[in-house]
């Protein structure tokens, strides 16, 4: 029913067309369309919109005046999902001779979304190749070829691809270009051909600095060949490519380390990395080293330091379990401890709208967010909240 809402003003504006054309037509043609229309009018308030549709589309003579709506309408169609009707509209509107080259080229470029939409790709490819080659509507033609050929898997077409649209849009493509590298190394690992692997990595690297999948596949690559020297520096470079990769390839950089005899190296590295991106998992790793390595009082001193700038729930429990084992003087484990709690307390908020989740440090009766009354509370302290 919801499609009679769509082509009714379709519809009102070909009655306007025809009115609009009486000057223009003969008597007799108007007076064809009219009666076309109306029926046309009649197959929608009967609810049968697959016939209303062929009558309009009968009606729309191709002119240059009509390639719009018929441009118009064959996109309403592909977005709608009926990718048939839209290709045969399109390849209607082709095959007639009177359009220019600008209506022309336009209509391919729709039909070849057609095709796309349709999972004719073979089609949709060469319409797009037509389409550059005669340097019409190249940029997004070229868009539409990457998303084949990423959709193929056929990389190196997408990596020359983007190339091109690079060159023409001046938009940076390096980051995809890097992962179709990547994608073609993957390919290559499969098929066993480890030193092409390494090469189309690079590539990636070169394409993009930034590729941590490219440098964290060449450190499993060098850990699978035991060569953990250079495993460790594809590892080592991840944390400034994207920090947030970190917990993917510390344990592996761990690992390396071991196997290399170097924990002070591995703990230096970390101490490194902490100073640029602190992490609370990162700062218990490196606790745990300094424990294995230097002892409870060396570990609890750093703890304590990194606590009294980052607090932290996790942090505080280890703090405590290193306390249990360690050798200081009661007093002076409790009283770091008291101020650590001392200071994740400050921060928390006392109450919490029940409406809108709001929390602050003072009592509103009505939430400065939501509007609401009475709905903000204080906080209970039992509550698992803090955690
Ligand atoms: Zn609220």
């Amino acid at each position: 029913m919801d499609f009679v809402w769509f082509l009714l003003p379709i519809a009102m504006w070909l009655g306007w067309q025809l009115s609009k054309r009486k000057t223009k037509r003969s008597e007799q043609k108007t007076a064809e369309c009219g009666t076309a229309y109306y029926k046309s009018i009649n197959y929608l308030l009967n609810e049968q919109p697959d016939k209303a549709i062929e009558v309009f589309i009968q009606m729309l003579e191709v002119d240059n005046e009509t390639v719009e709506t018929h441009l118009a309408l064959g996109n309403l169609f592909r977005r709608r999902g009926e990718v048939d009707r839209a290709i045969r509209l399109h390849q209607n509107l082709i095959a007639r001779p009177n359009l220019n080259e600008e209506q022309r080229t336009q209509a391919l470029l729709e039909l070849g979304q057609d095709y796309m939409k349709a999972g004719l790709f073979d089609r949709a490819e060469s319409l797009f190749l037509e389409l550059i080659d005669i340097n019409a509507h190249s940029e997004i033609a070229l868009t539409f070829l990457v998303q084949i050929y990423q959709q193929e898997k056929e990389w190196n077409k997408a990596i020359s691809i983007a190339e091109q649209l690079e060159d023409t849009s001046k938009e940076s493509m390096k980051t995809e270009i890097a992962q179709y590298y990547c994608e073609l190394a993957d390919e290559q690992v499969m098929q066993k051909q480890p030193e092409r692997v390494v090469e189309l990595l690079q590539q990636a690297l070169k394409y993009d600095p930034d590729c941590v999948r490219a440098s964290i596949t060449l450190g499993n690559l060098a850990m699978d060949g035991a060569e953990f020297k250079r495993a460790i520096e594809y590892f080592s470079v991840v944390h400034k490519q994207d920090s947030d990769f970190c917990p993917q390839v510390l344990p592996k950089l761990m690992t390396c380390h071991e196997e290399q005899g170097g924990i002070k190296a591995m703990m230096e590295y970390l101490e490194k990395i902490l100073q640029d991106h602190f992490s609370t998992s990162l700062m218990l790793m490196l606790a745990g080293l300094i424990q294995a390595e230097e002892g409870d009082e060396p570990a609890m001193a750093f703890l304590s330091s990194q606590l009294r700038i980052h607090p932290s729930v996790q942090g505080l429990e280890q703090m405590v379990a290193l306390s249990l084992s360690s050798q200081k003087s009661e007093t002076e484990t409790l009283e770091i401890l008291r101020d650590l709690m001392k200071r994740l307390l400050q921060d928390r908020p006392h109450f919490k709208c029940q409406g809108c989740g709001f929390e602050g440090k003072s009592l509103h009766w009505q939430c400065p967010r939501c509007k609401q009354w009475a709905q903000v509370k204080p906080i209970q302290v039992s509550s698992s909240y803090y955690l």
